[in-house]
């Protein structure tokens, strides 16, 4: 894709993770390896995907940088805002004091979230990264989160990984 070849300009660490929208306008990169792959059932996360659950692949919030057709540099997520705070390509979404979220501007496509009270780790959603990435290598621990709001029309699939009610630490993160 034409998007991806702005991937060439980039800083220092090779990337571990490569991904964007759907409309190629925010494209991201991580330098680090993930963490952890969480999918989650709550409410928000399904009406904000329009879908059953969505899937997140947690990184250190320092190891991602990401920019946009219009930018040729690849600031920081955490310094996004003060870079590009007129641009209007990466869409800043709080429906809950508890977490931040980002989305494409142009075509929609939910890109982040970072919770409030553990902004040292972003979740970016894991239908953005590049297929080339094989996400598989890494072996991630996975889990179901917040199976107390999953849809009643979704079948679960049979993929071993645990499911929590809610989510562990969800007191600390969602306190104020
Ligand atoms: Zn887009
Ligand atoms: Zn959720």
């Amino acid at each position: 894709m034409e998007s991806e070849k702005r991937d060439d300009k980039l800083p220092s660490n090779p990337p571990t993770v490569t991904g964007g929208c759907r409309c190629g306008l925010i494209r991201y990169i991580a330098s680090a390896i993930p963490t952890k792959q969480t999918y989650c059932h709550c409410h928000t996360c399904r009406k904000l995907s329009g879908s059953a659950f969505m899937a997140f692949v947690d990184f250190p919030v320092d190891s991602v940088l990401i920019t946009t057709e219009t930018s040729s540099d690849w600031p920081r997520f955490t310094d996004w805002k003060a870079k590009h705070a007129e641009l209007p390509s990466l869409r800043t979404i709080k429906v809950s004091p508890y977490a931040t979220r980002t989305c494409c501007g142009a075509c929609g496509s939910p890109i982040s979230m970072v919770y409030v009270n553990a902004p040292e780790v972003i979740g970016i959603t894991a239908g953005t990264v590049d297929d080339k990435c094989d996400m598989a290598k890494f072996g991630l621990e996975s889990q179901h989160i917040f199976m107390k709001e999953k849809s009643e029309w979704y079948q679960m699939p049979e993929d071993g990984f645990p499911t929590q009610w809610e989510m562990e630490g969800v007191d600390k993160l969602l306190s104020k």
